[in-house]
């Protein structure tokens, strides 16, 4: 079922193998990658954006998430960011993928990976994508619905089926509890409904919400599913797969906080599925993997200076990346981000409040919804964000004739000489 027509179909089409990445020096960092691209693009006078993807950062927050769930399968979120060799380090490490669509089950089997290794996600698929899983061998897929049950039946009788739950009072900055999830009264007529098709529901999942802030919901859900369970057993089903789905906070800033999750998720595990029970744990980590990979670099292209009443200035800026760009998560984000600015100033500057703009002529094209405290600056000055590898990249757009963000793909040498070893 290894599609290999398909890897050389994208290979050919140079979507799949990717170009080779920047190889770091022995004290090279990404971060002064970023200060040196500036320096280069700024004295041949360009200004485009950019975003520097530092490949060992990745590595680093596997081993920390295999550290902390040491019982855990991780089944990557290709959606937060699926840059080719940000798929092709994972699977060299051995992580399985978490597919929402087939072109995402196209990138992952094309690098070779087995499809017993892909979980595809998506509770409410299309039947063509269904059709295509099928074909190619991928059998564990989600469900929430009697009518996705029918599809399968339909277009892929020998699938593994996972019932997605319903989350309970969880809060995170981004839900996804109104779109997907079964109902926990629910779950025991689907479980029947699964089995007089003939289908074989093999385990139960839940998403307490992207960027996760109460690890406690958890070990609601974990309690939940143990229920899901119970009901599937005695439906016939032969129930062997709990999957946490994503939601773990991605930045270093929220390390404790990822660690209080590990905690609370380690404990509800040993409570409700203890070893020898023979259910295997995988849970499908986006944010957690990729938000501090990634370093992006903005210029201001153009500038406006306001007087309020009372004489206080205020700033517009209009950077080159934008909502319809790689940034269009921002605004969805409670708080503003405060940019890193590039520039040397001869004293600590005073701070005034600006508005960030992306560069397109949509009015709703700006960074936040809030202003923030930034110094006077000029055209032509750039803006550093950190932390910007999730939901970034994958979002973008060209609305407007601005093109995709230039991403350059990073590693030390150490890295790039183990891949070459890789299976
Ligand atoms: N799994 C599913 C089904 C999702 O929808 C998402 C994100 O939307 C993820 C995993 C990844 O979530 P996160 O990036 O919060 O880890």
């Amino acid at each position: 079922t290894c599609p290999g027509d398909l890897r050389e179909k994208l290979g050919a089409s140079g979507s799949m193998w990717p170009s080779e990445p920047i190889i770091l020096g022995p004290e090279g960092s990404a971060r002064q990658l970023v200060l040196r691209k500036i320096q280069e693009l700024s004295a041949e006078g360009h200004q485009d954006p950019f975003m520097v993807l530092d490949l060992d950062v990745l590595v680093g927050r596997h081993q920390a998430f295999l550290q902390a769930l040491p019982q855990v399968q991780p089944f990557y979120a290709v959606k937060c960011n699926s840059r080719p060799w940000v798929l092709r380090v994972l699977a060299a490490l051995g992580a399985g993928f978490d597919c929402a669509s087939q072109g995402e089950l196209e990138q992952v089997l094309g690098l070779g990976v087995a499809p017993s290794r892909i979980i595809f996600a998506n509770p409410c698929k299309a039947v063509s994508h269904i059709q295509y899983a099928a074909r190619f061998g991928v059998q564990l897929m989600t469900f929430d619905s009697e009518e996705e049950l029918a599809k399968v039946a339909q277009h892929h009788p020998g699938a593994r089926l996972v019932l997605r739950i319903q989350i309970q009072n969880s809060q995170s900055t981004f839900p996804l509890n109104d779109k997907f999830g079964a109902r926990l009264e629910a779950c025991g007529h689907l479980l029947q409904a699964a089995r007089e098709l003939g289908l074989a529901v093999v385990g139960a999942s839940f998403h307490v919400g992207s960027d996760c802030q109460t690890p406690q919901s958890y070990r609601q859900a974990i309690a939940d599913c143990h229920g899901v369970f119970e009901m599937g057993r005695r439906a016939g089903h032969h129930m062997s797969l709990l999957d946490l789905g994503g939601g773990f906070p991605g930045t270093e800033g929220s390390k404790a906080k990822f660690e209080e999750m590990a905690r609370v998720i380690n404990a509800a595990r040993a409570q409700y599925f203890p070893e020898g029970t023979g259910v295997e744990v995988i849970a499908e980590p986006g944010r957690f993997y990729m938000e501090s990979v990634c370093t992006t670099a903005v210029n201001i292209i153009a500038k406006k200076a306001a007087l309020e009443s009372g004489g206080h200035k205020k700033l517009a800026y209009y950077l080159n990346e934008g909502y319809y760009g790689a940034f269009r998560i921002f605004l969805r984000e409670p708080v503003p981000r405060i940019p890193i600015v590039a520039k040397e100033f001869p004293s600590e500057p005073r701070l005034l409040p600006c508005t960030l703009y992306g560069p397109t002529c949509d009015a709703f094209d700006r960074l936040f919804s809030k202003e923030v405290q930034l110094p006077e600056l000029d055209v032509g000055d750039w803006l550093i964000f950190p932390d910007t590898g999730a939901y970034t990249s994958s979002m973008t757009s060209t609305f407007n004739g601005f093109p995709s963000i230039t991403i350059y793909d990073a590693m030390g040498p150490q890295l790039r000489s183990q891949l070459e070893t890789a299976p």
